[in-house]
């Protein structure tokens, strides 16, 4: 079988970057493992970048009907006996134009929505139950059941994520670094009027409740790395007790989940490859990076990648400027964004690791901070969204640490806009050329 690009992993970035290809006429095979739908849960908030992408994808109605807008993020701080102590929040809406909103969505639902309008093109050969083994620069070879069969492709592309097959032909490696602590995450019915995504914690405590639509929620509590065995072993009326202490309004929803049977471990790892591109192959999503989720980027990085490159490849194509350097400048605008995001996720995770009241007070006061400073809190939004990247200066920090007044003056709305991506910043190749 020949193709013009293959891919590796049909998860949310391989199923973009497909459906981006296709549409444009570009042969593509993908391959995935898993003959039917993932059992595990996977990332569920999607970004303000990630719908401005479908919106050019043409999936933007079909998500926003299928899934729960998220406007605002509540940090809700708790005392030592669990009574509200500090509130502050994280407003997307500050955030100029029409993408200014996250959406929740069951992944499965995404990853169908995405996959059936790729599969309207008859350019697009998808392969369920088909893994990858190996490939050799020409040539990937895939095994589905007993038989093996060889697919020729121009551009082989790795969207497999953490174990990825496509790195280890670039003889990439990442070092993986982990956390002390996991999470459980299940998915349980909601009150209809809990809207809004809601954190609480305390010195030693993490719950992160997210709604799903269909008057579902879903949630991540932390628990210190090792114990998952441990709190197993209690009823599962010591897990709906952890949840109600924290977030009394799901009080008598919880309860619907009657064992432990869907209560899902997730270990947080974080790791970035030192490049993305090697020859005629490229790696996107997880494949290339893995973040801590306490931000929500893990998908939308997946997505982000899957856009710039298909872009890239999209116009390689148009262009016929096939030269394997143009490559390089999907790495080029990616991977700084990245590193950023990782780094921002990983500080989001450290300022919830240790279990200590100076911690606690600190990470309030930071919020507090955040949510008064009309800068930091759009810097804030703006990096989380995505949509720009405006990193924090000393002066914010300063703020940030009380150690300098906030600043009261609103952003104007002219100067917010010239903060987000344009389409040169993401697609630079359109004006300085191809090889
Ligand atoms: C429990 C959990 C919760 C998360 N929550 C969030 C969240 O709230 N927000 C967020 O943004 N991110 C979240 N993430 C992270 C997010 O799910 C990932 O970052 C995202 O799914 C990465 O997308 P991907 O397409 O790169 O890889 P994946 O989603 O991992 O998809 C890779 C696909 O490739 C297939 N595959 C693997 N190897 C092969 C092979 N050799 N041949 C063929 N197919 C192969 C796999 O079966 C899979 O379907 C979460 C992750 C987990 C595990």
């Amino acid at each position: 079988m020949k193709t013009d690009v293959f891919i590796t992993g049909g998860g949310i970035g391989g199923l973009t970057l497909a459906l981006k290809l296709v549409k444009a006429g570009i042969d593509v095979v993908m391959v995935e493992k898993l003959p039917g739908k993932q059992p595990v849960y996977k990332g569920e908030l999607l970004q303000p970048k990630s719908m401005q992408i479908f919106d050019g994808l043409q999936v933007f109605e079909e998500i926003t009907s299928q899934g729960q807008i998220i406007e605002v993020l509540d940090l809700i701080e708790l005392s030592k006996t669990l009574k509200v102590k500090d509130q502050s929040f994280m407003d997307y809406t500050v955030i100029p134009g029409k993408y200014n909103a996250a959406y929740m969505i069951h992944h499965e639902v995404l990853k169908g929505i995405i996959r059936t309008k790729a599969e309207s093109y008859s350019n697009f050969h998808y392969f369920s139950g088909s893994s990858c083994k190996s490939i050799d620069g020409k040539v990937a070879t895939v095994q589905k059941g007993k038989e093996q069969f060889d697919v020729e492709a121009s551009f082989f592309i790795g969207a497999e994520g953490r174990a990825s097959v496509t790195r280890q032909a670039m003889g990439i490696k990442v070092e993986p670094i982990k956390y002390n602590h996991h999470f459980i995450t299940v998915t349980f019915p909601r009150p209809t009027n809990f809207v809004g995504g809601q954190i609480f914690s305390s010195y030693n405590r993490f719950l992160g409740l997210f709604p799903l639509p269909n008057d579902e929620v879903r949630s991540v509590y932390l628990i210190p790395a090792g114990d998952y065995k441990k709190i197993k072993e209690k009823s599962i009326d010591h897990f709906h007790k952890l949840y109600t202490e924290l977030a009394p309004a799901i009080d008598g929803y919880v309860q619907k989940l009657v064992d432990w049977s869907k209560i899902q471990l997730m270990i947080p790892i974080m790791y970035h490859a030192d490049t993305y591109v090697s020859g005629n192959m490229a790696i996107i999503g997880d494949a290339a990076h893995a973040v801590h989720p306490m931000a929500g980027e893990g998908m939308n990085m997946a997505i982000q990648d899957a856009d710039i490159l298909g872009e890239l490849l999209v116009d390689m194509y148009k262009q016929q400027k096939l030269n394997l350097e143009n490559l390089n400048q999907y790495e080029a605008v990616r991977k700084e964004r990245a590193d950023y995001l990782i780094q921002l996720s990983h500080l989001s995770a450290l300022a919830y690791s240790f279990p200590f009241q100076p911690v606690s007070w600190l990470r309030s006061k930071t919020f507090e901070r955040m949510e008064e400073d009309p800068v930091l809190h759009f810097k804030q939004m703006l990096n989380v969204s995505g949509l720009g990247m405006w990193k924090e200066s000393v002066r914010d920090r300063f703020i940030q640490g009380g150690m300098m007044p906030t600043r009261k003056k609103e952003l104007p709305k002219e100067q917010k806009e010239m903060k987000l991506f344009t389409a040169e910043d993401d697609y630079p190749w359109k004006w300085r050329g191809l090889r």
